[in-house]
Order: structure tokens, then sequence, then C-alpha cells
């Protein structure tokens, strides 16, 4: 097939809903306005977020889409319109290339997301894909890294660590239902979601709002397929492991106590620590304190 065969191919499988005044076909896609857009773009590698040899191609179309909801869920968002490129291992099998949108367009789907656009490549090496996703708010208040205040309570929506072990990288659900019920009911003072690690991530928070954090590291919630390690190695992989893609969001004590009673009518969040002036990075753990400065996840590095 040439580019434009598989353009067709793609665009022959979309439905464009009628608010969406162009999509696939022209040079550009004509998004509505409607108050504030988020905008965020994620590419992925074989060798590196996911292994073409031995993933299954609907979970790696699955993966690129879904850690790009996660960005916009972070804000506060729900996902809208998505555009995905392509650079195409020359000789890539047609059917790989089928199963691979498959779970790109069922995971869409479940996210009522539109392909709107794109772009599509093939050359000698390995198989590479960038989506840009276009999202909006859910509510007036935009989540940003920035907002976290000392005395803020640090909340996360899941256990931590061992996503890659465990293949749940691929599998994950986006929090988008985490962040509409956050952004429709409660305060959030700041959030991000935790893709390089919990240190890592709150550290972007802490870092932007001028601020620290304690942690409670006895009561972390961390997955169960690291149950069978030490408590010290589990919590290190709680604190450093990527690719979690929960939510981790800071509440003024008001909300977090409002949101702790909403916890036992079936909403799952977890809380993990508080918020502290900028000189404190700390841990607690069976009666230790643990120096984090320094900790970090995962990091590109060149
Ligand atoms: P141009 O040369 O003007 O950039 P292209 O020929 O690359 O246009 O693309 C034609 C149309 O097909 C555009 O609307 C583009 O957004 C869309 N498109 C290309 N590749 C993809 C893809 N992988 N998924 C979705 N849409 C795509
Ligand atoms: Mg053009």
């Amino acid at each position: 097939m040439d580019e434009f065969q598989i353009i067709d191919t793609i665009k022959n499988r979309i439905k464009t809903p009628s608010d969406l005044v162009a999509g696939i076909g022209d040079d550009c896609a004509v998004i509505p306005p409607q108050g504030a857009s988020l905008v965020t773009t994620d590419m992925l590698m074989d060798g590196v977020h996911f292994n073409c040899g031995q993933d299954p191609w609907e979970l790696i179309g699955r993966k690129v889409l879904a850690v790009n909801i996660s960005d916009i869920a972070a804000m506060g968002g729900y996902p809208t319109y998505a555009f995905l490129s392509l650079a195409l291992p020359k000789g890539i099998e047609e059917s790989h290339l089928t199963s691979f949108m498959d779970g790109f367009l069922a995971l869409a789907k479940e996210f009522q997301i539109v392909l709107a656009g794109g772009d599509t490549n093939v050359w000698q090496k390995d198989f590479a894909v960038s989506v840009c996703l276009h999202g909006r708010p859910f509510g007036k208040n935009i989540c940003y890294r920035s907002g976290a205040k000392v005395g803020d309570f640090i909340f996360v929506t899941g256990p931590l660590g061992g996503s890659l072990e465990s293949k749940r990288h691929l599998h994950f659900t986006p929090r988008v239902r985490e962040a509409r019920y956050l952004a429709e009911r409660h305060r959030v003072n700041s959030m991000i979601d935790i893709s390089d690690g919990l240190v890592s991530d709150l550290g972007h928070i802490c870092a932007q709002s001028g601020v620290g954090y304690e942690l409670q590291l006895d009561t972390l919630p961390i997955n169960t397929n690291l149950s069978m390690l030490r408590p010290e190695e589990r919590i290190q992989k709680a604190l450093t492991d990527g690719e979690d893609f929960e939510l981790c969001f800071t509440t003024d004590p008001d909300s977090a106590k409002a949101l702790i009673e909403d916890n036992a009518r079936g909403f799952p969040v977890w809380l993990v620590g508080e918020i502290k002036s900028s000189q404190f990075y700390l841990g607690h753990f069976e009666g230790n304190r643990m120096d984090l400065t320094g900790y970090f996840g995962f990091k590109h590095s060149i």
C-alpha cells in the first residue's frame, strides 16, 4: 500500500461528526471554537515505549492514544480530536497496521475521540508514532502543576509501581472519569499524571509551585504484582517506576476532607502525603525520616 491508500483506509474507518468542521482530507482539520482548548502530544518509539516484536499491535495502538488521554485528564479535561503521525518501517505487514488501528480506534470510540488528521510516512527504520490530542476542560478550573499550596493534601488515583513488568502500561485506563469527578465536585489546586514515577512527577508539581512534600510511605498504595518484594524495594519502585498513568493531585484540607468522605461512597483515591515548604522532600517509613531529594524516576537523557 502507498501512503494515500493507507490514509484512505484509515479515513474510511472514521465517522466525522457534524461539529468538526473539517477532519481527514484537507491540509488542516478545522475545529470550531468553544472556550479553552487543551492540546498535548506524545511520541512513542519501538524499543522504548513498546516492543513491536513482543507486544500485541492492538495494545500498541491503544497505548499511543492512552498516554495522550492521560495528559488531557491531568489538566482536568476530556479528549476530543486526535491527530496520528506514523513513521512506518518499510515492509510492515498490513495486518499489523490494521491491528494497530483497531486498538487505537477502539480506545478512541470508548472516549468519544474523533481522529481528525495525521501524517503517514514510510522509512527504513523502526516504527515510531506521534499522537497530538485536543481536549477541553470539564469545568472552569484547569488543573495546572503550579497551583499546589503549603498544607495541601496529596492524593493519587490508584496503586503505583511495576507497570512495565505487569504490562499495565499497555492496558491502563486513562483517568478521565476521575478528572471529571474532581473537576465537578472538588477543588483541585494542582494535578499531574504519573508517567515518570511519583517522586519525579510530584517533584514537577513542587518545583512549579515553589513547595516541597512529605509522603507517608507506610500506607503508600502499591501494585500487588510487587508484593513479593521486600517492603523497601516495593516502596522504592512505587516511588520511581514510570508509566503508572495514575493522577497525582493536591487539594486544600477542607476539600481533602470532602474527598475522603466521598471515598467511602466508592470513589477511590489514596491520601499519600502533604505539601510542605520548599526545603522538604521527605518520606516517613517505619518511624524513620527519609530524604527523597535526589530520588528520580525515569528520564530520557542524550
Ligand atoms: P499534506 O501533504 O497536505 O500534509 P497529507 O497527504 O499528509 O496532507 O494528508 C492528507 C490528509 O490525511 C490530511 O487531512 C491528514 O491530516 C490526513 N492523514 C494523513 N495521515 C493520517 C493518519 N495516519 N491518520 C489520520 N489522518 C491522516
Ligand atoms: Mg498540504
